[in-house]
């Protein structure tokens, strides 16, 4: 066995290529370990599985198509949030989402609900540009989840239409609906009355915003209305800026 070399990502297998202590890791991720890094039998590497286990492997075979490493230890959660955050973002026009996807991912949520809402300007619906999309987004979660040593990978959910996700509300602790309408309340105030949420859900609008009337439906659903302040930031903005103010005053940014 050789000393571990730092500093370096984790690397990602999927959690059906864990098995007996066994862990196999292929394709991108293989030729990335052994083509580019040049890793060497009896290296001993950190994998990740998504659900939140990171293992220490000793490589005990290694080609660019297959990397095969026997598990040394394993540890739960490491660096995962105590909060669950889903983050609905809507959908924005070109590779927006694939920039708020790679930003919050990093920085600690754990699912994300692109939204359809009426002022979008992309209408997918369940198209096969859906399903590309969806596979495209899953690879940046990757990435970014490796990136900043987490080992919980986010779920990306199917896009969902406006309603639908208010259908959804009553499965979380708290949904928190970003809007630049005066009666909106600082986010410190939300957490100030009660901090002890474990299930959130953040919804993000579009460039143009929420229309009035899904504004007035998302109130009957009991959601709050939090304002980022008194400039009008750009949807992607919003979204970094609205997960990195709860993640703070959950205590989890420090
Ligand atoms: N054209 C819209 C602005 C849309 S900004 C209008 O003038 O109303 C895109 C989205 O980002 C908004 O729907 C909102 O969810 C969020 N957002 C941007 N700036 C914000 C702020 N200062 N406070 C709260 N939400 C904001």
């Amino acid at each position: 066995m050789q000393p571990e070399r730092k500093p370096i990502t984790n690397f990602y297998t999927p959690p059906e290529k864990i098995k007996n202590d066994r862990v196999l890791i292929e394709g991108e991720e293989s030729f990335h370990l052994a083509k580019v890094l040049k890793f060497n039998k009896g290296e001993i590497i950190p994998v990740v599985d998504g659900l939140g286990n990171k293992y220490k492997v000793v490589i005990s075979n290694i080609s660019k198509k297959c990397v095969e490493g026997d598990i040394l230890t394993c540890v739960r959660k490491e660096n995962e949030p105590l909060v669950n955050i889903t983050l609905a973002p809507a959908l924005s026009a070109g590779t927006k989402m694939d920039s708020v996807i790679e930003k919050c991912t990093e920085i600690g949520v754990n699912a994300f609900i692109p939204i359809l809402t009426d002022k979008s300007l992309v209408k997918l619906e369940k198209t096969n540009k859906a399903q590309n999309k969806t596979s495209r987004w899953r690879k940046v979660a990757i990435a970014a989840m490796k990136q900043s040593l987490r080992s919980y990978l986010p779920k990306i959910h199917e896009i969902m239409e406006f309603e639908q996700i208010l259908q959804k509300t009553p499965e979380y602790d708290l949904t928190l609906i970003a809007s630049l309408e005066p009666q909106s309340k600082s986010v410190r105030e939300v957490f100030n009355s009660q901090n002890k949420y474990k299930n959130i859900l953040l919804l993000v609008g579009p460039e143009g915003g929420f229309t009035p009337s899904e504004l007035e439906k998302a109130r009957e659903y009991k959601t709050v209305s939090v304002s980022l302040g008194p400039r009008r930031l750009r949807t992607e903005t919003a979204s970094i800026i609205l997960v990195s103010q709860v993640l703070t005053l959950c205590g989890e940014m420090s």
